[in-house]
């Protein structure tokens, strides 16, 4: 099986713990399904949709204790490595980074899941909302500064307006804290418009942009982000379900392989998607992309991932070592029955 990543995925703290209630006392989790036939349906492309995402929480803070931390990331981490994952960056957003223990706790779950899938790896990323009052962005950056001593990998940024040019200035000042503490850095832009792709592309200390869909509507982008040297985190199935894009035909995917653009794949909310990693890799081969195309893709995860140089070395040879066969049998049968766009997951 070829060995997949997922350089972007949401935590989802609700949604997955209330998987994780659920299967405790053995009842029935909400209903993506139908949720995301109501969005799809009855909401407008782009960010009205994206909005939606944070409308729902059917499992309440209070329930989210340690025990229940642990187990929610290692549903979600385990689901990713069972999808053929061989590293999984997991982002926590909600304030997260300020738990006590945060990163020993999320070692444990890695540790679970990787005494089940040897060879498997994750980093954690925190995400932060630059538009947050100053004074709790404040302590979330000295937070994930000290985290940063204890593992951290990452910081993910999300800026408004989100689909017109925004104020970097304080974006700059976090990308600077981050990098000073050794963190890597990457940022959502370009999803529903190209605004917000060359702000963020010049800001050194930037490596990754999750999204940038809309970049090929101007060339002059694609030349910016390969010159760069920017990963473009591309997530599919979110793209189509939010309306980034109006089909998976028109995915600039290609476009951005063609320009040179290094492209990693992520399942970004994959419960509330209902898509895995493996499906991801599957809508990019229906894109063309041959088998090497989506090695390619995983040696790219792997380039811009925000693990150690010992953890790539090790991925990198363990990529080398797998056999060459694109998909998983669930997924070859998927791929014949040519029902792509219902993972059923
Ligand atoms: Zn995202």
């Amino acid at each position: 099986m070829l060995l997949k990543a997922d350089l972007h995925l949401h935590q989802e703290w609700s949604p997955r713990l209330d998987r994780v209630l659920a299967r405790r006392h053995s009842r029935v989790p909400f209903d993506w399904k139908t949720w995301r036939e109501t969005l799809t349906t009855q909401v407008p492309p782009g960010v009205a949709r994206l909005q939606r995402l944070s409308r729902v929480f059917p499992a309440p803070a209070e329930a989210d204790t340690d025990d229940a931390f642990v187990e929610r990331v290692t549903d979600a981490l385990e689901e990713s490595a069972a999808a053929g994952s061989c590293y999984t960056e997991l982002r926590f957003g909600h304030d997260t980074v300020m738990r006590p223990v945060f990163m020993p706790l999320f070692r444990q779950a890695e540790e679970k899941v990787a005494a089940k899938y040897p060879g498997f790896r994750a980093e954690a990323v925190a995400s932060l909302l630059l538009w947050q009052e100053p004074e709790r962005l404040d302590a979330a950056i000295a937070e994930c500064r000290r985290a940063a001593a204890e593992g951290l990998a990452g910081v993910d940024l999300l800026n408004v307006p989100y689909s017109s040019e925004a104020d970097w200035q304080t974006g700059r000042k976090v990308v600077d804290a981050a990098t000073d503490a050794g963190l890597g850095v990457t940022v959502h832009a370009g999803e529903f418009s190209s605004a917000n792709i060359a702000a963020v592309a010049c800001m050194d200390g930037v490596t990754r942009i999750g999204h940038a869909t809309h970049a090929p509507t101007d060339p002059w982008l694609l030349e910016l982000l390969a010159a760069r040297g920017i990963t473009i985190e591309v997530c599919l199935t979110a793209n189509l379900i939010l309306g980034a894009v109006p089909t998976l035909a028109d995915h600039p995917l290609r476009r951005f392989l063609d320009a040179n653009i290094p492209v990693a794949l992520g399942t970004d909310n994959p419960i509330q998607f209902g898509t895995t990693i493996d499906h991801e890799y599957t809508l990019a081969s229906r894109l063309g992309l041959s088998e090497s195309d989506l090695s390619r893709l995983t040696r790219n995860a792997i380039d811009a991932a925000f693990t150690t140089p010992d953890r790539k070395t090790a991925l990198r040879a363990d990529v080398d070592a797998a056999p060459a066969s694109v998909l998983t049998p669930h997924v070859a049968a998927t791929v014949e029955s040519g029902d792509l766009c219902s993972p059923g997951v």
